[in-house]
This record gives C-alpha cells, structure tokens and sequence, in this order.
C-alpha cells in the first residue's frame, strides 16, 4: 500500500489548503465524492447538504454492514503556518485534523474497494459540520443508517495528546455531552452613587455565577463528573452607571445523562432561587447541543483488538481518561452500538493541539489510521 499513504498525504493537504465551514464544505464533498467514484465505489451524495455516503458490498456474500465515518468540516479561525499546504481561505483552517480524516478513509476506501474481501457491507459516511453544528444528527434524521441498514458504526479523531503510535479505545464514555446556556440579568439601572435606588444586575449575576459552582462541589457525586463553566459576563458602560441588565454564558459537560439532567435542574432552581433574593428578572436559555460519546463493550473491545494488530498490544491505551471535550459521533454511537477511538499524533514538544492556529494533522500516522479501518473490517465482517 505504499502508493496509498503517499497519495493519501497528497489529498489531505490538498484539503488542509481548502478549508470549508460546517455545511459548506461544497469542494470538500465534490473532491470525496469524485475519488469515491474514480475507485468504482457506489456514491451518495445531498446528505445534510454537503455529507457523501460510499457502499462497499463485501465479495464474501451476505452478512452485518458497518459504518466507518469521517469528518470534513474547518474551523473559522486563522491559519499561522507558514508551511505551503496552509489554509488558502481567509479565516477558515483545518485546526481539528478533519483534513487528515476525510483523505485516511478515503484512503481505506480505495483499499476495501480494490479488495472486498468480507461480508456484509462497509458505509462510508463523510460528514458535515461537526464542530458545534451536529452535522451527524442531521445525517441520522435524513435516514442515512436506516437507509443503508447499518448495524454498527466506527469513528476516530487524532489525539495531539497521546504520542503517534498509540492508540486510545475505552468502553464506555469516551467524551462528554455538551450544552451551551445564555442569561440576561434585568434590574434597574441608574446612577451608580446611588445604589439605594438601583437594582443592580451585575452583583445578581455575580453570585449567580458563584451558586453555579456548588452544582459541581455539592450537588454532583464526587465520583462523577461535571463541568458548569460560566464563560462571557457581559454588563455596563460607564463607570458611574450602574447598568440595567447583565448576560452571562457558558457550557455544561458530562458523561452520563442522570448528571447531565441533574446539572441543568439545579441550574434552573439556582438561577430562579438568586433572582428571588436579589429582586432580578432571569431569562434563562439552555440548549442541548450533543450528548456524551458512550462507546459499547463489544464493539470496544473489537476496536482494542484491531488496534492491537496495528500499533501492538501495549501501545493500546485502554484506560486514557476520558476528555470533557465533545463530539458529534456521539449522536451515532446513541442510534448504533460501536466505538470512536483516539488516534495518538503527539510529537513531543513539538504538538500543536486541536484548534490552536499552528496545528497541523500529522502525517505519519496516515498508515496507521488506514490500517485500524481495514481491521475494524476484518474484525467485524471478516
Ligand atoms: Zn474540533
Ligand atoms: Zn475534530
């Protein structure tokens, strides 16, 4: 497969120079879409705008299908590599590896379709606007696993944190839910010499922001886990005025719903209970965005298995702990058993992480990411 992993470096910063945002990834789907087709696979295209779906049927007859699924979508941020594959849109970079996603399934793609030997079916799923916009959940309401009767499905994102050559696979939570809250604070504002005569929103939204910290130190298990992290504050203009309203903003995280569910209660009774005292008006916003990644046993433990037959035995990290950061897959892994695992791309000193401005997919760890696909294969259809 040497001319694989050459041609696979090539198409991947071939899109890393390309980067398109979540539902407009329009060349990024066209360039899927036409290898799909050069390499005789069956192609779909007009999945949640932009997703393209591969069928591979195995030469080995009837049998289970899986789903192996990669990400395509950029981040708007701006590139500061001065390397020659760096981002040619201004303000959109493949700063999350989508890049080295898209082009390492296509790459096993080509292997699969130049050798079909299984059963069943393998889907190739290319997705849409994974960061914050759920392009996997649209995919799943536009039918793509009932449509191509999917059974399981395998996702991977490279890990900056794990060194290359290692590859991390729990059962269980491997990422948590992710939701996003806003809160505008109303008092009643005036001069700010004159406190008697003002219901003042910032000191309410204060001591909002630290009764919010007792859902974690108090409500919350010890031995679970939960994050309630107020990130905006926002109030006032003037430094003699004491402001009419204040907003606040932030993200809840965790891995198991119970706690998820008990975060967002408490977070509403604390809320109504700190406006009583303080005599505010709260308008309290809580979207739910994506729930946790739980991958499931069998399917982790085949995901262990191939990985082993990739990287070796004692470079599988069984027991990483799991990352408070989310991911859409989730919403897959909540309609399909199957596992999502951690590709290691960390260099030493030398790692950029995720969403940083000078992170780039690593290359060398191309071959290993074609090969746990062609073993999840093997392992689950073969
Ligand atoms: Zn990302
Ligand atoms: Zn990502």
């Amino acid at each position: 497969m040497p001319d694989t992993f050459s041609d696979v470096a090539e198409w991947r910063r071939h899109i890393h120079a390309r980067p398109e945002l979540g539902y407009e990834e329009v060349k990024t789907s066209a360039f899927v879409a036409d290898k799909l087709k050069s390499f005789g696979i069956e192609t779909h295209t007009g999945f949640a705008t932009t997703g393209v779906v591969g069928v591979i049927p195995g030469a080995r007859g009837p049998g289970r299908t899986i789903a192996l699924r990669a990400d395509m979508d950029a981040l708007p941020m701006t590139e500061m590599n001065p390397f020659g594959h760096a981002s040619t849109h201004a303000g959109r970079m493949h700063a999350c590896g989508h890049d080295g996603h898209t082009a390492m399934l296509l790459g096993a793609a080509r292997e699969l379709a130049r050798n079909p030997d299984f059963s069943g079916a393998v889907v190739l799923i290319f997705q849409p606007a994974e960061e914050a916009l759920g392009g996997a959940r649209v995919m799943i309401e536009e039918g793509v696993l009932d449509r191509f009767e999917v059974d399981e499905v395998y996702g991977l994102h490279n890990w900056p944190q794990m060194p290359a050559g290692t590859i991390g696979v729990r059962t269980g939570p491997m990422m948590a839910s992710c939701d996003f809250f806003s809160l505008t604070v109303t008092g009643k504002g005036g001069h700010a010499a004159m406190p008697q005569l003002v219901v003042d929103p910032v000191v309410a939204a204060a001591q909002i922001v630290t009764a919010l910290q007792t859902i974690a130190s108090r409500n919350v298990p010890p031995h679970e886990a939960v994050v309630v992290s107020v990130t905006q504050f926002h109030a006032g203009s003037a430094d003699n005025v004491v402001a009419g309203t204040a907003e606040l903003r932030g993200t809840v995280r965790a891995f198991r719903p119970e706690i998820r569910d008990l975060a967002q209660r408490r977070m509403n009774e604390i809320i109504d209970g700190v406006a009583a005292a303080m005599g505010v008006r709260v308008d309290f916003d809580y979207r739910r965005c994506f729930p946790a990644t739980i991958n499931s046993p069998a399917e982790s433990d085949a995901a262990a298995r191939a990985a082993a037959r990739v990287v070796g035995g004692e470079n599988v990290r069984r027991d990483e702990p799991p990352s408070m950061t989310a991911e859409d897959f989730a919403f897959m892994l909540e309609a399909r058993p199957g596992c999502y695992i951690w590709l290691g791309q960390g260099t030493g000193a030398s790692t950029h992480m995720l969403h940083s401005p000078t992170y780039d997919f690593n290359d060398a760890v191309i071959p290993g990411g074609i090969a746990w696909w062609l073993e999840i294969v093997r392992e689950r259809l073969g």
